[in-house]
């Protein structure tokens, strides 16, 4: 018996398929994409629902998918969990992203069977005939890439570019070294003080991580956590930041015991049922006080799932660490949930500080959280602070704490400790 769903021949006949759409829109003249779709939820909710309600969901996306085609042959199911569609003139990008828009739309709008309504996500990459070379299996590993692209940097409805295959090679090379870049101690923890403005002295510092890759040089954290986060190796490396946290904490806490290190968390660490364990084992085995430790979490991690989120920064506070809700005003958190929020601090986004002395309104925004926080006793920081202006005019609206290049870059623990000596 051959249960193998996705046959290599089926295959073939897709790319056949496409290739005849190629010639054929060659020879008219005519620029044709293909979108593909994938909705990798559904292959959880085989577990939840069951595969004939499964099968239901799937053929109501596949007829969604039809009415906004003008040929039944443009739309193609390649699995349960999948579609191509083609469009057969493609007039610009923008006619593109339009259209994909719009697929991605009729996916988006909730799905009611039996009794449950199922909300979707899809995964979308898109190929235009004009980036492939006449081939149909270039068209779709094109699309697929675009696709993959889209989900490592939490984008949808990506459309190709040849620059994704070289940036999709470093990607998987990453994926590929992370277990092995904890094991060599390829990681580092850089510190950019945080500085209290009342006193204009420093409180604290955030430690924010950097890789020293062999190959590819010192990479920044934006290139390789969302990989990880991904992957699921961002536990191990949330482990490897909590401990060297911890046990960078122990020394400088001698002597100066207030001290404040800030780490991040991404939404699957605030998740994870280990969290609290690893954090209590580390602070316990390095010796250092859970006030002396601030765990920030974006605000758009906090809207995920905001019950739970709560429940497990109810529980930070309980243990006595900080919290802090980073880049606070990007994720349009609803001032009712806001209040219950149990958080210690809320550091304003960089992008409202940069427009800040340019735009009026972003200075009213500031001065608005600011003025919330206050009511909520938060500690208020302002991250990104770049100039001497822009550090005034956080003064001027009684703002606490500020980080930014104009105090100094995340730097490396010896020059931090020095940069600390001389600024004391
Ligand atoms: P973030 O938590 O919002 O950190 C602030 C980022 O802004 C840092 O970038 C910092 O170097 C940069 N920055 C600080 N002051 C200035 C300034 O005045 N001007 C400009 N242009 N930039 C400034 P970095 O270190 O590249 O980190 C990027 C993001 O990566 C962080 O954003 C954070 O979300 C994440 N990240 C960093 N370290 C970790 C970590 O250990 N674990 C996790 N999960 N995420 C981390
Ligand atoms: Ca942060
Ligand atoms: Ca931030």
């Amino acid at each position: 018996m051959n249960l193998l769903i996705e046959t290599n021949a089926l295959r073939s006949q897709l790319y056949g398929y496409l290739q005849t759409r190629l010639d054929d829109a060659a020879t008219e003249n005519r620029n044709i994409a293909i979108v593909l779709i994938k909705i990798f939820e559904l292959n959880h909710m085989e577990i939840n629902i069951g595969f004939s309600a499964l099968e239901l969901v799937s053929k109501r996306i596949q007829s969604r998918l039809l009415a906004c085609t003008p040929h039944h042959e443009d739309v193609i199911q390649t699995a349960i969990d999948g579609f191509l569609v083609v469009i057969p003139s493609v007039l610009n990008q923008g006619h593109l992203k339009i259209v994909a828009e719009r697929l991605s739309r009729e996916i988006r709008t909730a799905i009611r069977i039996e009794q449950e309504t199922i909300e979707l996500e899809p995964s979308i990459g898109i190929a235009c005939s004009f980036d492939s070379d006449n081939s149909g299996q270039q068209f779709y590993k094109n699309a697929l890439l675009a696709m993959e692209n889209g989900r490592i940097s939490n984008r949808n409805n990506v459309i190709y570019d040849s620059q994704f295959k070289a940036h999709m090679k470093k990607v998987w090379d990453l994926k590929k070294d992370i277990d092995l870049a904890i094991h060599d101690n390829q990681f580092e923890l850089y510190f950019q003080p945080k500085i209290a403005l009342r006193q204009m002295a420093v409180d604290g510092a955030e430690a924010l991580i950097r890789w020293n890759h062999p190959e590819y040089g010192l990479i920044r954290p934006d290139d390789f956590i969302p990989i990880a986060e991904q992957s699921g190796q961002i536990h191990a490396i949330t482990e490897w930041v909590i401990k060297s946290a911890c046990q960078h904490l122990s020394v400088i806490t001698k002597k100066c015991p207030d001290f404040k290190l800030s780490i991040n968390m991404t939404a699957s660490n605030l998740s994870s049922p280990d969290l609290m364990l690893l954090l209590e084992d580390s602070i316990s085995i390095w010796n250092v006080s859970a006030r002396n430790l601030i765990i920030e979490v974006t605000e758009t991690t906090l809207m995920g799932d905001i019950d739970a989120s709560i429940n497990k920064l109810t529980r930070l506070r309980e243990v006595g660490f900080g919290v802090s809700i980073d880049d606070f005003g990007t994720g349009y958190s609803s001032l009712s949930y806001f209040k219950q929020i149990p958080a210690t601090e809320l550091k304003i986004d960089k992008s409202f500080i940069d427009s800040l002395l340019v735009e009026s309104n972003d200075k009213k925004v500031v001065s608005l959280i600011i003025f919330l926080a206050k009511q909520f006793d938060l500690q208020v920081v302002a991250e990104g602070v770049e100039s001497k202006l822009a550090l005034d005019s956080l003064v001027q609206l009684r703002c606490d704490f500020a980080q930014g290049y104009y105090f100094a870059k995340p730097l490396p623990l010896e020059e931090f400790l020095k940069w600390m000596l001389h600024n004391q």
